[in-house]
């Protein structure tokens, strides 16, 4: 090994430990804390809270459905770099993202690591089983209901949480975090009460939906979900479901159903045209249609194609 003239390089190795100290930026206090989300609606809450005190991205597209996202290579990349991982948990997720977590070779988002947070800890979760369902019997929601988000109430309790967690992950800005969910927080009450005063009239009306997304919602509006057109969460219809479907939705007069976006009109139109209800595509996502960007408009939209729908059946 090379030992150093003492006398001649400290000068020099000083002015570049000097320079590096003034020039470059500090990377523990001025790097935004990067926030990487299974879904769109956690991106949306998280950037609700974050604010540009972070960057966030979220892996599936608003449009696609969250239990069957084709992985990218992007992925990798995008979770190799993250701070955090923020998923919406309940196995939502298990058909694409934990061979990811595993292969992105990223300590921090670890499913035992500090960065990563299963967002469904905060939530009211609905629809657990109380036997033994396996997903070898093709359930997709063993654990419970995963689409809590769509309650009003259970994006504010999720933000709340992801403040929590940001605050504690860059502690100097956790006042800006606190503040951000104070104003995310008021935002929605206000928001809510125009949501229940449109939904008010319709409270009680009866719906049959493709797939289980809405109990969260159903319940938080007063809206009855008497049927899915899946036999069981992530099964196709069959024929003999359909027509049971079709005889209950005649026995009971229900005019409206309910189809997320990702799913094959066919059968839902046929089933309209059997009992003469109307077929929406209703959004369980922030991002499922260009001009939902955010919480608020995801409510908007939906409540708004709704009372519309339910106003041209009565
Ligand atoms: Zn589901």
């Amino acid at each position: 090994m090379k030992h150093f003239r003492v006398g001649s390089r400290w000068p020099l190795a000083l002015a570049a430990l000097f320079f590096a100290a003034v020039l470059l930026p500090t990377p523990c206090t001025a790097r935004k804390l990067n926030v990487v989300t299974s879904t769109t609606d956690m991106a949306a809450l998280a950037e609700e809270v974050g604010g540009d005190k972070i960057t966030v991205e979220a892996l599936a597209k608003g449009y696609q459905d969250p239990h069957f996202v084709e992985a990218k290579p992007s992925f990798l990349l995008k979770l190799r770099n993250a701070d955090l991982l923020i998923s919406v948990g309940l196995q939502l997720e298990i058909g694409w993202l934990p061979p990811l977590i595993t292969q992105c070779g990223n300590p921090r988002i670890q499913v035992s690591a500090p960065g990563y947070l299963d967002a469904s800890q905060f939530a009211e979760i609905l629809d657990i089983p109380s036997g033994q369902i396996t997903r070898a019997m093709g359930d997709v929601h063993p654990l419970g209901n995963p689409h809590y988000w769509l309650d009003p109430d259970n994006g504010r309790r999720i933000a709340r949480g992801i403040a929590q967690k940001l605050g504690e992950m860059d502690t100097a800005d956790s006042q800006y975090f606190q503040q951000r969910f104070q104003d995310f927080d008021r935002r929605l009450t206000a928001a809510e009460k125009n949501w229940d005063a449109e939904m008010a009239p319709f409270r009680g009306q009866k719906l049959v939906t493709y797939h289980t997304s809405w109990s969260n919602f159903a319940r938080h509006f007063g809206l009855q979900i008497l049927g899915y057109i899946e036999p069981r969460p992530g099964i196709p219809p069959t024929p003999a479901h359909t027509l049971e479907i079709i005889q209950l939705m005649k026995r009971d007069s229900i005019k409206v159903v309910v189809v997320e976006p990702y799913f094959d009109l066919k059968t839902p139109n046929s089933i309209g045209t059997a009992t003469g209800a109307k077929v929406i595509v209703l959004l369980p996502s922030v991002g499922g249609e260009k001009q939902v960007t955010d919480y608020f408009k995801l409510f908007d939209y939906d409540i708004n194609l709704l009372t519309q729908t339910f106003k041209a059946t009565q």
